[in-house]
């Protein structure tokens, strides 16, 4: 890279997002994409709004779409900040929320992103080891810190925490900001959301992306006080002030209208959840119960490299992870019942 940048950004490592291949015909099961798609009064909004309006820039504060999520989640407009993705809404989370001189904590096995932010940033983090199990053990955050992160359920793991424990660390923490990334939520947990009202230090993140089918969007929020909402805003004002267009914000209006067709889809994934773990666990793998729309799963008796090349000659692509705990795990995203068969004839043969 040219020496004409700084040290900073000669110093990144960049996230690496599960690949896009440009193949038909594959069984895409890497990236926790949703198999049923949006709703369709979603797709319609979005045609709507590709119309000649397209000249003028979108409403900065996309009103519409906070409101609509303050309604559905029963808060006020000034307690949803709402952003590019929800990685966008947590780079500003990094930007200014979680940067302290003590160190955000986070645990070593999450989502891969967040030490990315940190080094964008600048941002002093210490990892915290899972526990054996792969959980998260709450009493590991409640030392000094200069403010924590987590999603719930944890990504790539599933495992899920209960909205008690997370209680109990928001007031042992309750002078630092604690925000729960809540991107698989909808997958059987229970939301931190009903938190919010008792505890001004938390933040609770959301996305379009998984339950909603719309990652092709790029829509996603915050809830929280609004003393934590104002300072989103004031970063989101400092860097773009239009991160959702037209097309997005119409979208994720009609998207949250349409609650059948949001819990139809949330309900098969979790039914097909269960039946893949069910399989894979008969087929020898080691399968900790997940909350999410992926599950985590090892093989005693081969590598996870091993396995994802293997799935991949036969062009079924799952996720796997070049890191230590974890490196003979794959994550595997829930898709149809037909891919998913597909998915258990594959690893029938090679395992
Ligand atoms: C997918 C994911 C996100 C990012 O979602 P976008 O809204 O698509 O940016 C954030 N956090 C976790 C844990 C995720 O898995």
């Amino acid at each position: 890279m040219s020496q004409f940048w700084s040290d900073l950004v000669h110093r990144l490592t960049p996230y690496v997002p599960g690949e896009q291949p440009k193949m038909d015909k594959l069984v895409k099961l890497n990236t926790n994409e949703s198999p049923y798609g949006p709703s369709p009064l979603a797709i319609a909004a979005v045609a709507a709004a590709a119309g000649n309006d397209l000249r003028r820039y979108p409403d900065p504060n996309a009103d519409a779409l906070k409101r609509t999520l303050a309604d559905y989640h029963g808060l006020a407009p000034d307690q949803v900040f709402v952003g590019n993705g929800s990685d966008e809404v947590l780079a500003h989370a990094f930007a200014g929320l979680l940067k302290h001189d003590a160190p955000l904590l986070f645990p070593d096995i999450t989502y891969s992103f967040y030490p990315v932010y940190c080094g964008l940033y600048d941002v002093a983090f210490r990892a915290v080891p899972l526990d054996a199990q792969f959980g998260i053990d709450l009493d590991d955050y409640t030392g000094a810190a200069g403010a924590i992160i987590f999603p719930n359920p944890n990504a790539p793991t599933g495992c899920l925490l209960p909205t008690a424990d997370i209680a109990r660390l928001l007031d042992a923490q309750a002078g630092i900001p604690v925000l729960v990334d809540e991107a698989y939520i909808d997958y059987g947990g229970d939301s931190a959301v009903a938190l919010i009202a008792r505890h001004p230090n938390l933040l609770v993140t959301r996305t379009f992306s998984k339950s909603r089918a719309l990652a092709g969007l790029r829509v996603g929020y915050a809830l929280g006080h609004p003393a934590l909402i104002e300072g989103l805003e004031r970063i989101k004002n400092s860097f773009n002030s239009y991160p959702l267009g037209r097309p997005a914000q119409a979208g994720a209006i009609a998207s949250v209208a349409d609650e059948a067709h949001f819990r139809s889809s949330c309900a098969k994934v979790i039914a097909t959840r269960e039946a893949l773990r069910a399989a894979l666990t008969g087929l020898g793998f080691e399968v900790p119960p997940s909350a999410a729309n992926f599950i985590f799963a090892r093989h005693p008796a081969h590598a996870g490299a091993d396995l994802a090349a293997a799935l991949r000659a036969r062009a079924i692509i799952v996720r796997h992870f070049r890191q230590p705990r974890i490196e003979d795990f794959l994550r595997i995203t829930i898709g149809t019942d037909e891919e998913c068969r597909q998915l258990v004839d594959a690893l029938k043969a090679i395992v």
